[in-house]
Formats: C-alpha cells, sequence, structure tokens
C-alpha cells in the first residue's frame, strides 16, 4: 500500500510545524502556508469519519461524554465535529452562539440540521423538550393513570399522581409522626388565649 497523498502532505506540515515552533520559521507568510495547507488536509480527513444516510450524517470517529462527534483540524485544536461541518458548508458561527440539534441527534453533522441559536435559547428548547415529554405520559411511573380525579397539576404546571402523592405525604407523616404531633402541640398552646386574671 503506498503512503497516500494526505499523510505525505501531513508529514511535511509537521516538520514544517517543528521548525516554526522551534522558532527556525519566522515568516508570517510562511507560517499562514502551513496553517492553510493543514486546514485542505483536515477536510478529507474530516468526511472519512462521516456516515451519510439519507437523513443524519453520522459521526463514526470519537465522541465526547455528551455524545457530540469530536474532531482535530490540527495537532493541537479540538473541536466539536458539528461545528465544524456547519463552518465548512455554511460559514462562521458567531461568537457566543451555539448550535442545536434540529434532529436531537447529537452524532449528526448535516448543516441542515443545524441551527444557531442562543444559549438561552437552547436550554429553552431542551426544557421544552422534556416538558412535551411529559405531558405525553398517560401513567406514574408506578401504573397509575394520569387523567381525571388521579391527575393534580402542580405550581409550576407539572403532571403529577394524587395516588403516589398521598402515600408520599402518608410515608412522610409516618416517619416523623412524634416529631409532627409535638409540633402540633406546641403551637396549639402557643395560640391558647392567654386570660389576664
Ligand atoms: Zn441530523
Ligand atoms: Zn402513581
Amino acid at each position: 500500500m503506498g503512503v497516500s497523498k494526505n499523510s505525505e502532505n501531513y508529514n511535511l506540515w509537521k516538520e514544517r510545524l517543528s521548525l516554526a515552533n522551534t522558532g527556525k520559521i519566522r515568516s508570517l507568510e510562511t507560517k499562514q502556508k502551513i496553517s492553510d495547507s493543514k486546514k485542505r488536509d483536515a477536510i478529507p480527513r474530516f468526511w472519512e469519519k462521516v456516515e451519510k444516510t439519507t437523513t443524519c450524517w453520522n459521526w463514526i470517529a470519537f465522541k465526547d461524554k455528551d455524545g457530540y462527534g469530536k474532531f482535530k483540524p490540527t495537532i493541537t485544536e479540538c473541536v466539536r465535529a458539528h461545528r465544524f461541518s456547519y463552518e465548512l458548508i455554511k460559514g462562521e458561527i458567531p461568537e457566543g452562539l451555539q448550535l442545536d440539534h434540529i434532529c436531537k441527534n447529537k452524532a449528526c453533522v448535516n448543516p441542515a440540521h443545524l441551527e444557531i441559536v442562543t444559549c438561552d435559547e437552547n436550554i429553552k428548547r431542551a426544557d421544552n423538550q422534556l416538558t412535551t415529554i411529559n405531558s405525553k405520559k398517560t401513567h406514574c411511573p408506578l401504573g397509575h393513570p394520569l387523567s381525571d380525579h388521579n391527575l393534580y397539576i402542580n405550581c409550576r404546571g407539572r403532571r403529577e399522581c394524587r395516588t403516589c402523592l398521598k402515600a408520599r405525604k402518608d410515608k412522610f407523616y409516618e416517619n416523623h409522626k412524634t416529631e409532627l404531633q409535638d409540633k402540633a402541640r406546641s403551637y396549639q398552646r402557643e395560640k391558647r388565649p392567654v386570660f389576664k386574671s
């Protein structure tokens, strides 16, 4: 198997970079040329790690703990793959802004599935998604129906199961019985009207 043109470029570039780092190449123009050649080299390397389907373009190389693809365009840089793809095809992402996956597939690098949003908007969308999931639940984890008299909507708009709520309250009372009775007694004592003689 012959050495591919890419890896040849890469080795040449690596050699030049080490020279630049030791100060042997000082010209900015040369450094720029190296940087450009490295960027060109990064693009084919990037697409090797992408598996395109008819909808999502899945990142098949390394992913971080959150499930986002990671890519090293240069030796020292490491970026999120979907951001790299977006900048490559659609253009620069303004500073401080985030990309939201419309397809909800974090490993997807298809720019058509990515939308620029503010950090606040991204958090709001994630919250909404959770609310949508919760609003679709028809039963609580214990299988009681979340409907009619058993459905309780709390002050935050969350749907809760009355049976489970009552069971939790009863259990709490059972566990703190004496403590609560003492409190009730002392409260009554304080509230008792005092008659002056
Ligand atoms: Zn997608
Ligand atoms: Zn329940």
